[in-house]
């Protein structure tokens, strides 16, 4: 059996950007994937996710993304496209909403590129949007969004080019540890490796079933909307946006493409058990709040429904990801828990996973991302 530097279970936004980061630095790496390449069942569909330079939900995550910016560049120069769209990122709400508090408090604190704007500041200067008069806004200039699928193809063809293995379709059914190394049992054969790196996002309960970690599912819908006149809602025109209703929050990304306007509801989402029984159909009321959301903040925009994908979320109770070495195995490494925040993150947490899969530690600051953190876990 031939023997690998490192396996990675599972190779969505963390494993692929994992394998990758494992083959630029020259490791043996293999991946394993019970689906294919950027495919739809787990939590990294559905073509844009949001990317932004303030984090408020803690200090631990400025330095990281700072890391991620410098990384998806790299990912851009070496995959030729550009796989980061800046379009600037504009965040409205309440002035004591979470969101408007917790970003006046990152800025305070942290020396970030953005401007405040009042809600009619705002609507003047992109005047798609009708704002409560109330409203307090955020502009990032270094927002945007990434092309999710491309991402996570680029990331496999790079790594496959320095030498790293991908089974696709092949699901690992089993693994074990023991100081000598690793082995990882699949439906179709076992591989053995120095180290694992287990990034099996909603299915992570399941490979990590030993660890019993808090993690929860949630069923999330992503819907787009076409609309007889275009040119106002399309990239170029409009910014990226996050608006903190008082009936949810939504992230929109400008019309790419004839799919058109994309509005995802950050907040709420049916519980779900299973990741396999996900219900991928649309419910009656899977558009009611986005299509108020529309109304309400776009009136200007007719919206046609052309498209609708449905994704989901693994939340840990803090919201906060788990990275970490498996309390009991020095040579596992785990992601997850991403909580429906973590694919901006996606090529600094392969970096800290190929770190402590080859080294066994990482000088990234990884702390507030333990596992020690949650009662009831293993450690
Ligand atoms: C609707 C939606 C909107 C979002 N918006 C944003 C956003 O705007 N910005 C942002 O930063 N983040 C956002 N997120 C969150 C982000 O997309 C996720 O945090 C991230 O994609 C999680 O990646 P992952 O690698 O952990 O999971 P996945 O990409 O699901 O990867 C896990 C992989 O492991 C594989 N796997 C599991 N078990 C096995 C096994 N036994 N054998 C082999 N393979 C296995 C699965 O098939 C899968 O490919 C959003 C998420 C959703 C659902």
């Amino acid at each position: 059996m031939e023997r690998y530097d490192v396996i990675v279970l599972g190779l969505g936004a963390m494993g692929s950007a994992t394998l990758y980061d494992l083959a630029r630095r020259g490791a043996r790496a293999i991946g394993l994937e019970r689906h294919g390449v950027a495919h739809g069942f787990g939590s990294s569909h559905g073509v844009t996710r949001l990317i932004h330079k303030a984090y408020f939900e803690h200090p631990g995550y400025i330095p990281l993304l700072r890391r991620a910016y410098e990384n998806w560049a790299r990912l851009s120069d070496e995959s030729g496209e550009s796989l980061l769209v800046q379009t600037g990122l504009l965040v409205t709400g309440a002035p004591d909403s979470p969101v408007i508090e917790g970003l006046s408090r990152c800025y305070a604190e942290h020396d970030l590129p953005h401007e405040q704007l009042s809600a009619g500041e705002a609507m003047a200067r992109h005047p798609q949007f009708a704002l409560p008069r109330d409203y307090a806004a955020f502009f990032d200039p270094g927002g945007g969004y990434l092309l999710a699928e491309q991402c996570i193809e680029h990331s496999l063809r790079l790594a496959e080019e320095r030498g790293a293995a991908v089974r696709l379709h092949e699901e690992a059914t089993a693994w074990k540890a023991d100081a000598g190394g690793v082995r990882v049992v699949t439906e179709y054969d076992e591989y053995e490796a120095d180290s694992l790196v287990v990034t099996a996002g909603p299915w992570s309960a399941d490979a990590l079933r030993d660890l019993n970690l808090p993690l929860s599912l949630r069923r999330k819908v992503q819907l787009w909307y076409a609309t007889p006149d275009p040119a106002p809602y399309s990239a170029g025109a409009m910014p990226v946006f996050y608006a903190a209703m008082d009936y949810g929050e939504f992230s929109g990304f400008p019309i790419r493409d004839d799919d058109g306007l994309k509005l995802a509801e950050h907040t709420g989402g049916d519980p779900l058990d299973n990741p396999d029984t996900l219900d991928r159909g649309l419910e009656p009321d899977d558009e009611d709040k986005a299509l108020r959301f529309v109304r309400d903040v776009l009136p200007g925009f007719e919206p046609e429904r052309s498209r609708f994908s449905v994704c989901i979320y693994t939340m840990t109770p803090d919201e906060r990801f788990i990275i970490d070495r498996h309390p009991e195995h020095a040579n596992v490494a785990i992601a997850a828990g991403f909580s429906g925040h973590g694919f901006k993150f996606a090529p600094v947490v392969g970096e800290i996973l190929a770190d402590l899969a080859t080294e066994g530690c990482t000088h990234l600051p990884i702390e507030f991302l333990g596992i020690g953190r949650f009662k009831g876990a293993a450690r």
